[in-house]
């Protein structure tokens, strides 16, 4: 069996390095996208609980894959999730499904820390729950070691199954993955195919700040904002985001951080951490389903997809891509597992180009 990988960022690196592990031989087309150096995060302080299992899930693969590739790929973090009094009986549900997985996390009577925080707001402080991944190296690594071709690629129907082309070539594959991200909806409608997926852009920004924290994620959900540390920690200094775009057709050439985000996370972080300044930003396309929940699947004939990660590829892609890798060997996935497959909107009139209120890794 020979699978074709279209797209080998986040998720299509995962993916190769489990399908080789299983003695698939695939090859990759793909475009370099920017993977950033500083770590993603990754937390198991999810809502859903099959996205709690698959981060769980997850974690255990980074740390098997740091054994293998002989990196640091993970770091942990302890975090603080700033909760609105209106979310409180929903994180103290959760608190007790996170204490299930040995999530040592609880509820601060005091505020020990130097955010500000106001009468309706509590503190939940969770040791160890969250990371930080240094995905670039392993996409890097991926990029070294397995084939790829650096070109983009089409799509179209030949002697009735899906064929990769680039340039002028087609490839002879058995199947073809879609895990373009935000350039799978492209690629489908040179299929004349749609799936309910919804492009936008995502940003986030390093900032400057003499009262910040830079030893622990802050989750807040009252202003709507995260701050994480840098991988290489420097005084003073931490990246922030919110999460909270528009809908919007992907352009590599628009990768500009908007003059409204700026001005928006500046008055939202120094609410918390009084004076702060911006000094770099960076975007990139992302793509989320009406529940913001990812799909896998096949979609037709030979084309199976796993997208629609928006923002926490990272959190439990390397989950998902165990449970996505069953079925392409026509194995039974867990019940799990089946809360992310593309039929679970079949019945429903979905194609919509409105994005989720939250996406699914936020409280
Ligand atoms: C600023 C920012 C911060 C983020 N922070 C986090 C975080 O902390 N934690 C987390 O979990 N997630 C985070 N995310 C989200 C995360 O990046 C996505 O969930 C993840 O990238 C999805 O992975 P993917 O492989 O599906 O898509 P991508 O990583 O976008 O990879 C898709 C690849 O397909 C290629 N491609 C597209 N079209 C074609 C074509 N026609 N031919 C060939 N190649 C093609 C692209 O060039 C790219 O290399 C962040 C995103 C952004 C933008």
């Amino acid at each position: 069996m020979k699978i074709a990988i279209i797209g080998v960022g986040i998720i299509g690196s995962l993916l190769m390095l489990k399908l080789e592990e299983e003695g698939i031989e695939t090859i990759g087309v793909s475009l370099k996208s920017r993977t950033p150096w500083i770590g993603l995060i990754q937390s198991l302080l999810m809502k859903f609980p099959e996205d709690i299992e698959m981060a769980y899930r997850s974690r255990r693969l980074y740390e098997k894959l740091s054994r293998e590739l002989n990196q640091e790929l993970l770091r942990n973090y302890s975090s603080i999730t700033i909760v609105p009094n209106t979310k409180l009986n929903i994180i103290k549900n959760l608190m007790k499904t996170w204490s299930n997985y040995g999530i040592d996390v609880k509820l601060l009577n005091e505020n020990p820390t130097s955010l500000i925080i106001r009468d309706h707001e509590h503190l939940v402080y969770s040791r160890n729950s969250d990371a930080l991944v240094r995905i670039d190296k392993i996409v890097n690594y991926v990029w070294k070691h397995f084939k790829i071709i650096k070109k983009k690629a089409s799509l179209t129907f030949h002697n009735g199954k899906v064929c990769v082309k680039v340039n002028n070539d087609t490839l002879n594959t058995d199947y073809v993955v879609l895990c373009a991200g935000a350039g799978n909806r492209k690629l489908l409608k040179q299929l004349g195919l749609e799936l309910p997926l919804i492009t936008y852009k995502c940003q986030s920004c390093i900032l400057y700040g003499k009262r910040l924290i830079t030893d622990h994620i802050i989750y807040d959900y009252s202003l709507k904002f995260y701050t994480r540390p840098l991988w290489y920690r420097l005084p003073y200094i931490v990246i922030a985001g919110n999460g909270n775009t528009p809908p919007l057709d992907p352009d590599e050439n628009d990768l500009k951080i908007e003059d409204w985000f700026i001005k928006e996370i500046k008055e939202k972080i120094s609410k918390r951490f009084r004076k702060i300044h911006y000094i770099y930003g960076r975007a990139g396309f992302c793509e989320t389903t009406p529940d913001s929940k990812p799909l896998m699947g096949r979609v037709i004939h030979n084309l199976y997809i796993i997208g629609g990660f928006n923002g926490y590829g990272v959190e439990i892609g390397p989950g998902l891509i165990d449970e996505f890798t069953k079925i392409l060997l026509g194995k039974s996935i867990s019940s799990y597992g089946e809360k992310y497959l593309i039929s679970r909107f079949s019945n429903r009139n979905v194609l919509t180009s409105k994005l989720p209120e939250s996406e699914a890794h936020e409280l």
